[in-house]
């Protein structure tokens, strides 16, 4: 890969960073908004609230499990950036095989070729589990 791509590649990591930034303050906002403060104040003890409220509940986990994927996603753009830096972009960090520009023009933060992202989704049986949550 030359220079010019990487620069590419570049402008795209900094462009869906910055795109998932806000998607990710929206759905911080949301979660944030569905805990409770005034929204608690409208609740009564009807059956017919309690519906709702288990759905307010529903979303509110949702919008959490996003961000919890985005935020992970963020982590592989900036680990894509520093590949960039460091010159090894574009090459899978666990065979060092070339990732073919197709997954990179799908997935530019992709850190493995298909062949090692399949392996670790076995390994890990579950490729959107958070491994570690940390602030
Ligand atoms: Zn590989």
């Amino acid at each position: 890969m030359n220079a010019q791509e990487m620069d590419r590649y570049r402008h795209q990591l900094f462009a869906l960073g910055e795109r998932l930034h806000n998607t990710m303050s929206e759905l911080t906002g949301e979660a944030l908004r569905q805990s409770g403060g005034e929204a608690s104040g409208q609740l009564s003890n009807t059956p017919l609230h309690m519906a709702d409220l288990g759905s307010d509940n529903f979303e509110q986990s949702v919008a959490v499990s996003l961000l919890q994927n985005e935020r992970a996603v963020l982590g592989e753009i900036s680990a894509a950036l520093s590949r960039i830096d460091a010159g090894t972009f574009g090459r899978c960090i666990q065979c060092g095989r070339d990732i073919p520009t197709d997954r990179l023009e799908a997935i530019p933060y992709a850190s493995h070729c298909i062949r090692c992202a399949r392996q670790q989704e076995v390994e890990t049986g579950d490729r959107q589990s958070p491994r570690q949550e940390s602030d």
